[in-house]
């Protein structure tokens, strides 16, 4: 529930009349939840028993990690739905898929899926459902060469227009349910920049979503008024928050409001005394930057133009504000990466805590390998044999260790390769998977990387 596209498709299903919307989730990998069918019969939609996933007519899912196609996997095997979409007749539901991951390669979902979407799915869905509307839900072969002819709709031949929004966003993505029971507690999240006009090499989310497009200030205020009565808490989301050209407006009419807003990505030689100034007056504690890697030379061949300096900067600014928790994202396994590189991870995060340990500050720094995507200028690239990232890890963690105030987390390398494969695979990838999930083995993926398990 904290992916912004999952309320997206939930408020906008709902909202199309004449549809009986539920959510599923699946828990630990292996049994499927469903808030909506849980409730106690009295107040539930559902008269008689909870349905299962299989009693539906249409199943959409949201991707933004590759890891979770195993979870679609597991899913539809758990609700005796076979996982195949050239296995599945039309007994069964119609799967349609989309979201950040399978914009940027959608082959390897499409081997589950009737339909994979590729880019922006503002009006893309509610045409879909018109049509599946109009033909009671049958899948006869016009429907599906209808849809199948829509612009953003993957197609095996490997033409496939991207489909995108080409001016203002007009239908900014936001919460559609409100509850304590997730991460962003009772928080109202709303889209307000779609795109990133900066050049990261790696990141997938500048390639599939670009070009950079706003929402207009007075739909961002319209809406967020809209749930005055439920919550004062507002969540601002973006790739990158300063993008938007009226932030500081913005984040002033919500105060005037009496909304709180939160920042969620911030770039540090973006950062300003105004912004630090609203972080404050917002009661923002916790900011998060992202050096990518210990040095300048790295960063910039990677497109990161972020100097040493300005981080510096941006982080004693933010600390002169009452900002106490600081978090820093830094990936390692680049390519051309030096161990001195790595080792300036080090560098930098004691500078940093020079900077701001008398201020009762701390640092929480998050270290993760480097996967190349798909669509992005690194996508050719290599991973490393896992040995080099457990000297790496080893390393920074001796050096790291006992550093008052500085605490480290490494993303765990077990599905380094999987997550690889499935980023960069084509339809020989999803069978693989689908195989591997049926034996309840993914040796033959971890193979695939190189090093093995
Ligand atoms: S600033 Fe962030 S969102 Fe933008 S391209 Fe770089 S990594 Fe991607």
């Amino acid at each position: 529930m904290s992916n912004l596209g999952f309320h997206s498709l939930f408020h906008r299903t709902s909202a199309f009349g004449g549809l009986r919307t539920v959510r599923f989730f699946i828990e630990r990998g292996k049994e499927l939840f469903s808030p909506e069918a849980s409730i106690p019969a009295k107040k539930s939609l559902f008269r008689a028993s909870p349905p299962t996933l299989r009693s539906f007519n249409i199943i959409l899912f949201t991707v933004a990690f590759e890891l979770d196609y195993v979870n679609i996997v597991r899913m539809l095997e758990l609700s005796s739905i076979p996982p195949l979409s050239n296995e599945r007749d039309e007994r069964y539901p119609l799967i349609i898929s989309g979201g950040i991951a399978p914009s940027a390669n959608p082959r390897v979902l499409s081997v589950f899926s009737d339909f994979v979407c590729v880019g922006d799915m503002d009006d893309l869905l509610e045409r879909i459902l018109e049509i599946l509307f109009r033909c009671n839900f049958r899948k006869s072969e016009n429907t599906l060469k209808e849809i199948e002819g829509f612009e953003g709709i993957y197609r095996m031949d490997g033409r496939t227009p991207k489909r995108w929004v080409k001016e203002d966003i007009t239908v900014p993505a936001h919460s559609a349910v409100l509850t304590r029971k997730t991460e962003f507690s009772d928080k109202f999240l709303i889209e307000i920049v779609r795109g990133c006009r900066h050049n990261c090499t790696f990141c997938m989310t500048r390639c599939v979503t670009r070009p950079v497009r706003f929402v207009k200030s007075e739909l961002i205020t319209r809406t967020v008024k809209s749930v005055i009565a439920y919550t004062r808490k507002v969540g601002l989301i973006a790739p990158v928050l300063t993008d938007h050209p009226e932030i500081v407006e913005i984040v002033k009419k919500m105060n005037s409001l009496g909304f709180v807003a939160s920042f969620s990505s911030l770039r540090a030689d973006d950062f300003s005394e105004e912004l630090a100034r609203l972080l404050k007056a917002n009661g923002q504690k916790t900011v998060t930057f992202a050096p990518e890697t210990g040095s300048f030379i790295l960063r910039k061949q990677i497109g990161k133009d972020l100097a040493d300096e300005d981080l510096y900067r941006a982080v004693a600014l933010a600390a002169a504000n009452g900002v106490k928790r600081f978090r820093y994202y830094f990936m390692y396994g680049l390519p051309g990466e030096t161990t001195d590189d790595v080792r300036n991870i080090v560098l930098i995060s004691k500078k940093t805590m020079n900077l701001i340990f008398k201020m009762g500050c701390t640092l929480h720094l998050s270290i993760n390998p480097f996967i190349p995507k798909k669509g992005t200028a690194l996508e050719g690239e290599s991973v490393y044999p896992l040995e080099y990232y457990r000297e790496m890890q080893k390393l920074l963690e001796k050096e790291l260790s006992g550093i008052p105030g500085i605490s480290v987390k490494f993303e765990s390398l077990r599905f380094l390769h999987i997550q690889h494969q499935l980023s960069i695979g084509n339809l020989d990838t999803g069978y693989l998977l689908n195989d591997c999930i049926l034996k309840g083995s993914m040796r033959p993926f971890q193979e695939l990387g190189i090093g093995g398990y």
